[in-house]
């Protein structure tokens, strides 16, 4: 697909890529606003979650199980709030979506991170759409190796 941006990721859009399966993409979200924040990306482009083939559920299966246990296990997730919106392509006139998911990890107690704190202050209720603060690249990048040495054990 020429014209989708998804199809067509560049080194740059690959920097904070965690994990990669046979045909997903793990990235951790531009957005930190729920710490550890990462979107999974299908490698082809396909419009919907009916469409996955069964390889496809599987291998996403898989990674749910092993993306929950990582943020669980390296940063003290309680839980994980997992999304397939796609709302936003649909203001095209004519929507052709490249299927992404979305997880925000949730937090029933304060991190710490090179001396700052991150509070989930809205843990116990749907994730807030916009959130104050903006992490330090310095922190975003501890995150991210983190998340992707734990993976890529
Ligand atoms: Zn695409």
């Amino acid at each position: 697909m020429d014209y989708c941006d998804w199809c067509n990721l560049s080194e740059e859009d690959k920097r904070f890529q965690v994990y990669e399966s046979k045909s997903w993409f793990v990235f951790l979200s531009d957005e930190q606003d729920y710490v550890g924040r990462c979107i999974l990306v299908l490698k082809r482009h396909c419009n919907s979650m009916s469409e996955l083939t069964d390889e496809e559920w599987d291998e996403l299966r898989n990674l749910v199980c092993k993306v929950e246990a990582c943020l669980k296990a390296v940063l003290g997730a309680a839980l994980c709030n997992w999304s397939c919106l796609m709302n936003h392509f649909y203001k095209e006139e004519a929507p052709d979506p490249h299927l992404h998911i979305h997880v925000r990890p949730r937090y029933d107690k304060p991190i710490m991170m090179n001396g700052r704190i991150y509070a989930d202050s809205e843990f116990g209720h749907h994730y807030a759409l916009h959130k104050s603060g903006v992490m330090p690249e310095e922190d975003r990048e501890e995150v991210f190796l983190r998340l992707k040495e734990w993976l890529n054990r």
